[in-house]
């Protein structure tokens, strides 16, 4: 048996849970980081950078040359002041003129309205003049000269320079362009004007700037360097940058495609499904998630190949996918399964589609019709109750998706092609499960499990004959459950055979229990499930429990299911003979409700016929077939030397009926419901 779930135990749980939830967050935020695939961020960013840092090195070397040239004008207007003063002191002009001539530079004197007073050399001034601004107090006027096409005037009048010269061969040659070259340096002819007699007159001196050249190419060198070096980063990233993307294609390729039918996969499927819902999320269409499974794949891989299987899936997608709207997406989601985001109108519109989809489906095996299972999950509408337009709220794919899984595993009984919607009710019913699977063993342990009795009677005589112990769950928690809620989950989860052995272990001590107290027994007879013929020591399990409890055997009866005969029927016999030999009696029950019984009872050496009940819950219009083939199936017995004994009989002419067509005993609400065993002993006789 296993382990109770102790306060460590449901510790480790919730530990166990959260560390689940961590990592969930944690690959949704790495999934997140590959899916945005954003190379052209950082592409942009290095364009931004690189560009940034050219146009910040152009304007620093611009700045530092028009700072060298300012600081050498700047010099020249401190010389040309200094001539000035000495022509100022002169006692005549003509003095003036004479030490200024002795200086050997081409001059002007004007007047304050720009008269030319008097001119040394030729005056090549360009026609406009310009303002330099050495500092914030000290503003040069200056003339271009008009040989000189480095030394211009700016839109506003302002002294600057051209950065041609650095690459117009023609600048650089000198003579036709006013530059001489005296060996390497560069000379810039410029006028530069200074007040004399406070400004009455201005002495214009033409003044040679001179440029060394190997300042220039030192310039030139460190940004053609420089750029060279940009260049180079440049080409590095762009190719770090090609390979970042092939490398996350392929990472992409790894995580978001299907191996098999190479197109995406259920990871895709749920990131894309839920961007495509957010940005739909005020659409006024309806949206569905559906799981459709292919029926039988395994089947279909071990009769044919796993290849063939493969191809098979391949053809599937292809279909799905051919049925799709460009709002919609699927996904082979793993083995048979694959995943859908249908976008729809109005239900009738859906269930057509989907009907639609499962015949197309259905025939591409080329003799074989194929099956399918398709649960559908509709998410939550989008108008209100009032059919006012309502934003969908956030889906999670993942759990919408299994809802669907949930609606379509309704249909696993199945082998053919069919569809179920996830509802409230199926959220009940696995909530319901999960309940029952929770509190099994703890209800087992603390023997919350109790056996009713429902007495079985002879219909001639109104003797007590027999009875079925029949489970209940007296649940403190979920209160009084009938067998038909948990009796199919335990028959599924394998729990069924703690709950036979419990049955048979409480019958047999009731019964012992009974007997000492001197009542006449009759024998009970106890279900046990098909799940426990798998076991080949049954019989001896059941021998031993009995034993155990001290009760009779013969007062013991064992009943056995019809679908329990379709396992291994050799190995059935066996122990049937087996539990016969031990002096158990052994029953069919249900007879009827299946369709091999017959074969069955050709090779059960069985003792009991138990007649469904549904023979006797037809129309009345039925009534009469019903009669002949139940007073059929009673002869049967008798001549197969078994007693008969009929189910679910309410009505008084059921009764009459069965006792004239000579069944054994009758086990119906006519004569008693199943009961609590104190009850029950209320109808045996001492
Ligand atoms: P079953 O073995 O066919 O049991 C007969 C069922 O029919 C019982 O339902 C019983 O209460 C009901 N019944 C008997 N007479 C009448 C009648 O006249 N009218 C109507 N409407 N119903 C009648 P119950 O007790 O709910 O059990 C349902 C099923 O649960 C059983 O069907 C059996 O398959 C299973 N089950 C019950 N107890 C056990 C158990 O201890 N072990 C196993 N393995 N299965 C059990
Ligand atoms: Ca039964
Ligand atoms: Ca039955």
């Amino acid at each position: 048996m296993n382990q109770i779930p102790d306060e460590k135990q449901a510790a480790s749980a919730e530990k166990r849970k959260k560390k689940a939830q961590k990592n969930k967050m944690k690959n949704e935020r790495l999934l997140n980081k590959v899916r945005k695939n954003r190379w052209w961020i950082s592409f942009l960013m290095f364009f931004i950078i690189g560009s940034l840092s050219i146009v910040i090195f152009f304007s620093l070397m611009i700045g530092f040359f028009i700072y060298a040239l300012n600081s050498r004008v700047g010099a020249e207007y401190e010389m040309i002041s200094a001539m000035g003063k000495t022509y100022e002191h002169a006692s005549s002009p003509e003095e003036g003129y004479a030490y200024l001539n002795e200086e050997g530079i081409e001059y002007i004197i004007e007047d304050s309205d720009g008269n030319i007073i008097h001119i040394e050399g030729e005056d090549t001034r360009a026609p406009e003049s310009g303002v330099l601004n050495l500092d914030e107090d000290k503003k040069i006027i200056v003339y271009p000269d008009i040989n000189n096409k480095v030394l211009y005037l700016s839109e506003d009048n302002e002294m600057d320079f051209s950065i041609r010269f650095l690459y117009d061969d023609k600048v650089k040659e000198s003579g036709n362009t006013g530059i001489n070259r005296i060996s390497d340096d560069l000379e810039l002819p410029i006028w530069i004007s200074s007040d004399v007699k406070d400004g009455s007159e201005k002495l214009i001196a033409k003044s040679v700037i001179i440029v060394d050249h190997k300042d220039i190419y030192i310039v030139i060198a460190i940004v053609g360097g420089f750029c060279l070096l940009v260049l180079i980063c440049f080409i590095i990233i762009i190719i770090n940058m090609i390979r970042g993307i092939i490398h996350r294609k392929q990472v992409n390729t790894l995580i978001f495609v299907d191996r098999i039918t190479m197109s995406h996969n259920q990871t895709w499927f749920r990131f894309r499904g839920e961007q495509l819902l957010k940005k739909k999320r005020n659409s006024r269409y309806n949206y569905a998630i559906l799981e459709c499974c292919f029926v039988k794949y395994r089947n279909y891989c071990i009769a044919h190949s796993v290849e063939d299987g493969e191809m098979v899936i391949r053809s599937i997608d292809e279909i799905i996918h051919e049925s799709l709207t460009k709002h919609e997406l699927s996904t082979h989601n793993g083995a048979a399964h694959f995943a859908l985001l249908l976008r729809y109108g109005s239900d009738s519109d859906l269930g057509s589609r989907v009907d639609e989809m499962i015949r197309k489906l259905e025939n591409i095996g080329n003799n074989q019709k194929f099956a399918f299972h398709i649960g559908i999950d509709k998410l939550p509408a989008m108008t209100d109750e009032n059919g006012r337009l309502k934003r969908r709220e956030d889906i999670d794919i993942e759990h919408e998706y299994n809802n669907a899984c949930a609606a379509a595993a309704t249909l696993d009984e199945s082998d053919d092609s069919g569809i179920a919607y996830f509802n409230e009710q199926l959220v009940e019913e696995q909530k319901w499960l999960d309940i029952v699977q929770t509190n099994q063993y703890l209800a087992l342990e603390k023997e919350e499990f109790v056996v009713y009795y429902q007495p079985k009677y002879d219909p001639r005589t109104n003797e007590l004959k027999g009875a079925e112990a029949l489970i209940r769950w007296n649940s403190p928690e979920y209160g009084f459950i009938s067998p038909g809620r948990f009796i199919p989950i335990f028959e599924k989860n394998g729990f069924i055979t703690e709950i036979d052995h419990y049955m048979i272990t409480h019958v047999a001590r009731d019964q012992k229990k009974w007997l000492d107290m001197g009542f006449s027994i009759v024998p009970v007879s106890v279900n046990v499930s098909r799940a426990h013929f798998i076991e080949s020591d049954l019989a001896e399990q059941i021998l031993k429990m009995v034993d155990d409890a001290g009760a009779p055997h013969d007062k013991i009866e064992i009943e056995l299911t019809e679908s329990a005969f379709f396992d291994d029927k050799k190995a059935m016999i066996s122990t049937i003979k087996k539990l016969k030999s031990y002096g158990f009696s052994v029953s069919m029950d249900d007879f009827g409700a299946g369709y091999s019984s017959l074969n069955s009872l050709k090779d059960m050496p069985l003792d009991v016929l138990k007649l469904d009940a549904e023979f006797f819950r037809g129309d009345d219009d039925d009534t009469d077939r019903a009669e002949i083939v139940v007073s059929e199936a009673i002869h049967l017995a008798k001549n197969l030397n078994m007693k008969t004994v009929a189910e679910g009989v309410e009505i008084k002419d059921q009764v009459d009926f069965l006792a004239k067509q000579g069944c054994d005993m009758i086990q119906g609400y006519y004569f008693a419901k199943p009961m609590p065993g104190e009850d029950y002993v209320k109808r045996m006789t001492n």
